[in-house]
This record gives structure tokens, C-alpha cells and sequence, in this order.
């Protein structure tokens, strides 16, 4: 099987093979050797001096965290959303009690930098933006150096999802004032589900010491603390971050350019590929992701279908549309451990496979 869904993502031999080491003490020394080897490697693909923490739970439980940790009930924050992920992070804040204004752009589109500014200019009382660097929903890489210039022309606070960008296109942490950015190792970094890996700044940190919404298992100021020791507040996910060793050093082999530059290129031969079959893309190509591409189902064509039969008989599992896209479009993963001729495989398949689900190019 391929698996081509935009997370999880395969991993190499090598990551599986780290995975069968015996469990170690988390209050031990081999621990603490391990925890900071990881995040040294992690500050170089994220571009940044400052912290990068590591939590064990997936996305989802970092983009929490990112919330609770910086935030009071009754901030007003700013959602720049451009899909389903891009909502996610505004629903978190909302459930945690911030007041939560959102600039929705249609799906299929980036955010446009100049909105973000006018909602900010309209608006002095908001802290905070919430913006998604790369929407997995719908195939989008926001434009986050120019969204952050805006944010900052304003100094407000800036929380990035870049969970499934972060360690295959660049995102210079450091360099575009992102505030706190979540990652997530079941996504580019060829390592399985388990940990959210975190970066916060020193403008972070000020948001932390202010901030007042619950938090207990994701407390960052905890998690810092226990970093120093080369420990964890909590037992940690020790298997995944084995893994996710052995996958940094496979990106430190490869070079972080080498590997935004493979991304990079893998994404256009999948674009140029399902356009050459007769395909069109859902999102705008002048943002279009490098990690994954969401592609139109064609009148006619039953996407359902088309994706067990790429599953059943080809051995290829990419992923549907989530929620009003569902059955619209359907999205190939292409990131983390992914070759050329991984996608050329994807293409073929999908011009054997769309006849069969009532695909007629005209
Ligand atoms: C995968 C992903 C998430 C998190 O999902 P989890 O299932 O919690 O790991 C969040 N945002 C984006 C953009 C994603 O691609």
C-alpha cells in the first residue's frame, strides 16, 4: 500500500526499526540525552533560537495548547481561516472563552495580508491572530511572511498552525516573528503519530505569564521547566520521539533546503500530472500547497468510488474532501517521505483507475 493522505504519512525502515527499542527511564540521563538531542535538530528545521517544546498528543492537542497557554477568557483574538483547520484553531479559542472575530476566505483561497491588516486597523481591541500557514483542506499555503509583517505592524500576538508545512516548506520561524508555531511529527517529518512539537519566542512567553485560561497537562511554563532537566512534566510518547530521531537525522542528511526544494518539486509534477489528465485543481495555483493537492472530482465521477478503487486495486490511499467538500474534491498527500516516482505512481493509477468510476476527458 501507498499511503498518500496528507497525514500520517509513511515511514522510512530505519524510523520503523527505532521503534522496536526497549522503553528507557524518563528520569534518566539516556532521556535527557535523547529530549535534547531531538530539540536541537527540531530548532534548525524550525529556524529558531528560541524554545520548541514537545508535547504528546497530535495537532490538534498543539493548537490547544498554543490557545490556553497564551490566552484569557474574554481576549479578543482574530482568525484568518481559509478552511477546515483554519476554523478548528478560532473553535478551540472560542470553547476556551475568548471573544473570537474571523475573517472567513472562500475555500479554495488564501487570505489576503491587506484583510487582515483592515481588521486590525477597524479593531485596537484584538490581542492575537490565529492564522494556518498551509490548510491541508484545501491545498492552500498562505502567503505567512506577508500576514505576519501585517500582524506585527501592529504588534499583536501571532499563533501559527504549520502543522502540516512545518519540515517541508519553509517557514523561517525566527526570521517572520511567528509568536508560537505548532507542529505536528506524524506530518513531514517521516515519524508516526504522538508528538506536537511547539516553538515559542520571548513575546510568547510574555503572553504565557499574562495568560489565565485552564491548563494543566499542556502547561507550557511545566514543560519549559521540565526541558531544562532534560525531562518531560509527563511520561513521555518515548517511542515516537525514537522515531522521530531517526527522522530528523534522516532531514539533517537531506538539508532543509534539499528538502523544501524535493517538496517543492514533487508538488508541481503533481499539479502538471492530474492537469495532464484532464483533471482541474480545487484550490488557486498561485498559493498552492507543496504537501498536499486537492483536486476537483470531475462531474459524473462518484469520488467515493474513485478512492476505494485506487485503494482496492492499486494499492493507493489518498484522502476525500472533509465536511462541505466531502465527495467534491480529493486530496493527495505528498509529504514528508515521498519520492518522484512515488507520485508518478499516484498518476498512473489515477489514469487507469478514472475511466472505471465514469471519467470521460473530453
Ligand atoms: C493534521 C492537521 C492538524 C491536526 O490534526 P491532528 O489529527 O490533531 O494531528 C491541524 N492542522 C492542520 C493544518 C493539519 O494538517
Amino acid at each position: 500500500m501507498q499511503l498518500r493522505v496528507p497525514g500520517p504519512t509513511p515511514c522510512p525502515d530505519e524510523v520503523l526499526q527505532s521503534m522496536t527499542k526497549q522503553m528507557i527511564n524518563h528520569r534518566g540521563k539516556e532521556f535527557a540525552e535523547l529530549i535534547r538531542r531531538v530539540t536541537d535538530k527540531l530548532k534548525v528545521v524550525f529556524q529558531t533560537k528560541e524554545d520548541v517544546l514537545m508535547l504528546g498528543a497530535s495537532g490538534t492537542g498543539g493548537l490547544e495548547a498554543a490557545i490556553v497557554n497564551t490566552l484569557s477568557p474574554g481576549d479578543k483574538v482574530l482568525s484568518v481561516s481559509c478552511g477546515v483547520f483554519g476554523e478548528r484553531f478560532a473553535n478551540i479559542a472560542e470553547q476556551y472563552g475568548a471573544e473570537v472575530k474571523r475573517i472567513q476566505v472562500e475555500w479554495g483561497k488564501a487570505v489576503d495580508p491587506q484583510q487582515v491588516r483592515d481588521a486590525l486597523k477597524a479593531d485596537p481591541g484584538i490581542s492575537t491572530v490565529l492564522v494556518t500557514h498551509n490548510e491541508t483542506s484545501t491545498g492552500i499555503t498562505n502567503d505567512l511572511s506577508s500576514i505576519s509583517a501585517a500582524v506585527k505592524e501592529f504588534d499583536k500576538l501571532l499563533l501559527v498552525d504549520c502543522i502540516s508545512g512545518l519540515g517541508s516548506i519553509n517557514l523561517p520561524v525566527d526570521e517572520w516573528n511567528c509568536d508560537v508555531v505548532v507542529a505536528g511529527s506524524q506530518k513531514g517529518w517521516m515519524a508516526p503519530p504522538g508528538i506536537t512539537m511547539v516553538s515559542v519566542n520571548q513575546r510568547g512567553w510574555e503572553a504565557v505569564s499574562k495568560a489565565k485560561m485552564p491548563r494543566f497537562y499542556f502547561d507550557f511554563t511545566r514543560a519549559k521547566n521540565f526541558m531544562e532537566k532534560g525531562q518531560t512534566p509527563w511520561t513521555p510518547t518515548i517511542t515516537t520521539i525514537y522515531a522521530l530521531d531517526v527522522g530528523l537525522s534522516l532531514m539533517e542528511k537531506e538539508g532543509p533546503k534539499n528538502i523544501f526544494a524535493r517538496h517543492a518539486r514533487i508538488g508541481k509534477i503533481t499539479r502538471e500530472g492530474v492537469k495532464s489528465l484532464g483533471l482541474s485543481l480545487f484550490a488557486d495555483e498561485a498559493f498552492a500547497s507543496n504537501t498536499v493537492t486537492a483536486v476537483n472530482v470531475p462531474q459524473g465521477v462518484d469520488g467515493k468510488k474513485l478512492n476505494e478503487v485506487l485503494r482496492d486495486e492499486y494499492g493507493i490511499v489518498i484522502a476525500g474532501g472533509q465536511q462541505t467538500l466531502a465527495g467534491k474534491i480529493f486530496r493527495i498527500g505528498h509529504l514528508g517521505w515521498v519520492t518522484e516516482a512515488d507520485i508518478e505512481e499516484v498518476l498512473s493509477a489515477l489514469k487507469n483507475a478514472l475511466p472505471s468510476v465514469g471519467f470521460r476527458n473530453i
